[in-house]
C-alpha cells in the first residue's frame, strides 16, 4: 500500500522503523530479531537502507597494494521481499543514485515492482570514502531529483528505451530525504529547500527527515516547507542516543547538532548504561511532543537494535 494512502487513512500518528542490512556473511535472522520485538507497535512500514560499494586497499605478496571494491551490507531488495513475506508489512527500499547507471536503476525498479513493493525512498547517496565529493556513475544521476524524475517517468509508462510498445506503467509512491538542519553541502537552508521543492514538484509524495534531537528545528523546518509550498507529509526521524561516543560521531556523520541540555546530561553519565537511560527519556519527550503536533508518523533509526526503540514506542504508542 502507498504510504501516503496509509497516512491519509490513519487517524493517529503512525510508527515506522529503518533497518540496515546485516554485514555480508551474517544471517538475515539478525533482521528478524530486531523487528520481532517491534511488531506489537504495528509498524506502518520498514525502511531498508542501501549501502553502495567501498574501496579498500589490500596488501598483496611483494608488498604492493591492490584496490578492491567491497559491499559490506548487500541485500536491500532481498530483505524487503523477506520482510513483506514474513510480516506482511510494507517494506521500503532506499534507492540511490551512487553506483547506478540510469539503466541499472530502471532494471532495479522493475524488480521492485515485480516484488509488489509500492514505495521507494529516492536518495542521492553519499560519496564513497575515497572520493572528496559525490561522483555519479557514468550514465547515472547527479542528484536525487533526477532519480525522482526517472521513477516519475516510469510511473507514466516512459522507459529509457523510447520505442517500447504497450508498456505497463509502474505505480511507486516516492519518498525523499529532508534535512531540518540543512544538508551539509547546501550553502543555506533556502537553497536546500529550493531543491527539496524541486523534488516535490517532480513527483515525490512524502519526506523523511534526517535525525534531529531538538524538536524546534523540525517544527521550524515544517513551517518553512509550508511557506515554500511543500505540502506533502513530513515524517520526523528519531534516533535514541545509547553511547557517549555518539555525542561526537553523530554530528560528524549526519551533520546535526546535539542540544546543550542533552549533551550535558550524557556527559555526566558514568557509563553507557546511564547514557541509554538519558537517550530513552529524551526520545520519549521528543516523540510525545511530536505526536502532540500531529506528525503523520514517527520514524525510528534503529541501527540494528530494537531495545531502546521498543522502550520509547511502549511509552508513546
Ligand atoms: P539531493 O536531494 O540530491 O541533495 C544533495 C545536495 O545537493 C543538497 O545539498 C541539495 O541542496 C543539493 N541539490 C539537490 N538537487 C540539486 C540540483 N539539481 N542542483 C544543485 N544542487 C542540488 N544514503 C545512502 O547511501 N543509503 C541510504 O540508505 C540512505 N538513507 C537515508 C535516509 C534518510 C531519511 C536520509 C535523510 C538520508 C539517507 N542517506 C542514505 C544519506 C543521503 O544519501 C545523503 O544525505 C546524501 O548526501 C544526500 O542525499 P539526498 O537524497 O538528500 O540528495
Amino acid at each position: 500500500m502507498k504510504l501516503t494512502d496509509k497516512i491519509s487513512q490513519s487517524k493517529s500518528t503512525l510508527f515506522s522503523i529503518e533497518i540496515l542490512p546485516p554485514l555480508k556473511g551474517k544471517s538475515i535472522q539478525s533482521i528478524y530479531d530486531s523487528i520481532d520485538p517491534l511488531m506489537e507497535f504495528n509498524p506502518a512500514f520498514v525502511d531498508v537502507t542501501y549501502h553502495r560499494e567501498e574501496y579498500v586497499y589490500k596488501k598483496r605478496d611483494g608488498g604492493y597494494l591492490e584496490k578492491v571494491s567491497i559491499r559490506k551490507r548487500p541485500g536491500t531488495v532481498g530483505i524487503c521481499a523477506a520482510i513483506m513475506n514474513k510480516y506482511h508489512v510494507d517494506a521500503v527500499p532506499h534507492i540511490i543514485c551512487g553506483g547506478f547507471t540510469r539503466e541499472e536503476t530502471e532494471n532495479a525498479l522493475i524488480d521492485l515492482q515485480f516484488l509488489g513493493i509500492d514505495n521507494v525512498l529516492a536518495l542521492r547517496g553519499d560519496s564513497i570514502k575515497t572520493e572528496s565529493h559525490f561522483v555519479p556513475e557514468p550514465g547515472g544521476h547527479n542528484y536525487a531529483l533526477d532519480l525522482v524524475k526517472q521513477v516519475g517517468a516510469m510511473n507514466n509508462g516512459i522507459y529509457l528505451q523510447d520505442d517500447m510498445k504497450d508498456v505497463s506503467p509502474t505505480n511507486f509512491c516516492v519518498g525523499i530525504a529532508g534535512y531540518p538542519e540543512k544538508h551539509f553541502e547546501a550553502p543555506n537552508l533556502y537553497s536546500d529547500l529550493k531543491w527539496l521543492k524541486a523534488k516535490v514538484d517532480a513527483g515525490a509524495s512524502y519526506i523523511v527527515t534526517q535525525m534531529f534531537f531538538d524538536n524546534k528545528k523540525f517544527i521550524d523546518f515544517v513551517k518553512l516547507c509550508k511557506e515554500n509550498d511543500i505540502n506533502i507529509p513530513i515524517i520526523p526521524g528519531i534516533k535514541v542516543i545509547t553511547q557517549k561516543k555518539q555525542l561526537t560521531i553523530l554530528p560528524k556523520i549526519f551533520h546535526i547538532d546535539v542540544p546543550v541540555d542533552l549533551y550535558k546530561e550524557v556527559e555526566h553519565c558514568k557509563d553507557d548504561k546511564q547514557v541509554k537511560e538519558v537517550g530513552v527519556k529524551w526520545a520519549i519527550n521528543q516523540c510525545k511532543e511530536l505526536i502532540k503536533q500531529k506528525v503523520p508518523c514517527v520514524h525510528f533509526y534503529t541501527m540494528g537494535t530494537s531495545e531502546t526503540t521498543r522502550r520509547v514506542a511502549a511509552e508513546v504508542f
